[in-house]
């Protein structure tokens, strides 16, 4: 079983596909047993999504400083620190 800090270092790589197949099944494996890192992963993904839907340079940053602070403290909520 991989911990929170491995999940979030193979999460680029899963929405890639990069992924071995054991190390699919370790991430998936993790999820189950943790949900703040669903939610951590939720987030991301809603930041990126956001951060690919505006590319124009008139815009504002896609990504505001509020959205980076949620992202720290649901890693930190992951890390149960
Ligand atoms: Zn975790």
């Amino acid at each position: 079983v991989i911990c929170c800090h491995e999940l979030i270092d193979f999460l680029a790589d899963y929405d890639e596909g990069t992924l071995s197949p054991a190390q699919r099944r370790a991430f998936e494996e993790h999820l189950v047993i943790c949900p703040p890192c669903v939610r951590y992963i939720e987030e991301y993904r809603e930041a990126v999504r956001l951060s690919r839907e505006c590319l124009c340079d008139d815009c504002p940053p896609p990504l505001p400083e509020e959205v980076n602070q949620r992202l720290v403290a649901a890693m930190k909520a992951a890390r149960g620190k």
